[in-house]
């Protein structure tokens, strides 16, 4: 069983429409895929209909954008009732947060003598419930300033970058319990990369598991060996599940990325979904 628990299609910021991805994820020989977009349920119809006629299953996710101690966190989110009404209200106002964004953080390269407009993200945008850092990037490539999407994360809307502009995130503890009270699970995506190491200790965990956490991303690509060892101790310690997954954005991101790049266990998914 191949099981690969968080990926994006363009209804955030990757490449691939729901159906394109659920076809890519059969043809890279995927038992079982994620739709795990960013803060938005809205490619669900599409992606489960798209597994109707495959051998893939495809499970409704998200990945939501939160916060601990002023570190962003990702927390991914599996089988939840996409209508519980706390939940929908929280998930509009992180995609508000990045609507309101977008002008800043188009100001700001204007002030760098980088003119694009918040119709040049919308035709990068396109299909997604919100705009993200990636469409900005891509709308640079689209004009010609850079060469490609990553380039843009290198010195402009990188957390330290030039037109940099924070937004709202959700509350991680406040989070978890809502997932939970929505009838799903929740999971700690790449809980080891950029910044978030310093806040997810061992300890924070703990409060995390005793909020309901039932998971931990530890097989990410973004993890060396000895964090993947480390999550696992962790993991084990307070009896969370641990996933793995590509975390795949299309064309959006390098082909490290890609579909089935890391796996989850089959007895893990079982403990986490119940399948
Ligand atoms: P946002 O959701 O708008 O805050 O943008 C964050 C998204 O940008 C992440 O989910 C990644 O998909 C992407 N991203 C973040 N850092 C980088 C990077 N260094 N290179 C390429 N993409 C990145
Ligand atoms: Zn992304
Ligand atoms: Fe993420
Ligand atoms: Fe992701």
């Amino acid at each position: 069983m191949r099981i690969d628990l968080h990926t994006h299609s363009h209804r955030s910021d990757g490449t691939d429409s729901p159906t394109e991805l659920v076809r890519n994820a059969a043809q890279a020989g995927l038992d079982v895929v994620a739709l795990t977009d960013h803060d938005a349920t809205t490619g669900w119809q599409e992606a489960l209909a798209a597994g109707d006629g495959l051998d893939v299953v495809v499970v409704p996710g998200i990945e939501i954008s939160t916060t601990f101690q002023g570190e962003s966190v990702h927390l991914l989110g599996y089988g939840f009732d996409p209508d519980h009404p706390p939940l929908v209200e929280e998930l509009h106002r992180v995609l508000d947060g990045r609507d309101q964004r977008l002008p800043r953080i188009l100001a700001r390269l204007a002030e760098h003598g980088i003119e694009i407009t918040e119709a040049d993200v919308a035709l990068q945008s396109g299909s997604a419930a919100a705009s993200g850092r990636p469409h900005v990037a891509d709308a640079m490539v689209a004009k010609g300033y850079i060469g490609h999407r990553d380039e843009a994360f290198q010195g402009w809307l990188n957390s330290r970058g030039k037109a940099y502009v924070g937004r709202y995130a959700a509350p991680l503890l406040e989070t978890i319990r809502l997932l939970k009270a929505a009838g799903g699970s929740a999971v700690v995506a790449h809980p080891w990369s950029r910044g978030s190491d310093r806040v997810l200790t061992s300890a924070a965990f703990e409060e995390l598991a005793a909020a309901g956490l039932d998971g931990i991303e530890a097989d990410h690509v973004d993890h060396d060996d000895w964090s993947r060892r480390g999550l696992r101790d962790i993991a084990r310690g307070l009896d969370l599940v641990v996933t793995g997954s590509s975390d795949y954005h299309g064309t959006g991101k390098s082909s490290a990325f890609h579909l089935g790049a890391n796996l989850t266990d089959p007895a893990e998914y079982e403990r986490l979904l119940g399948h």
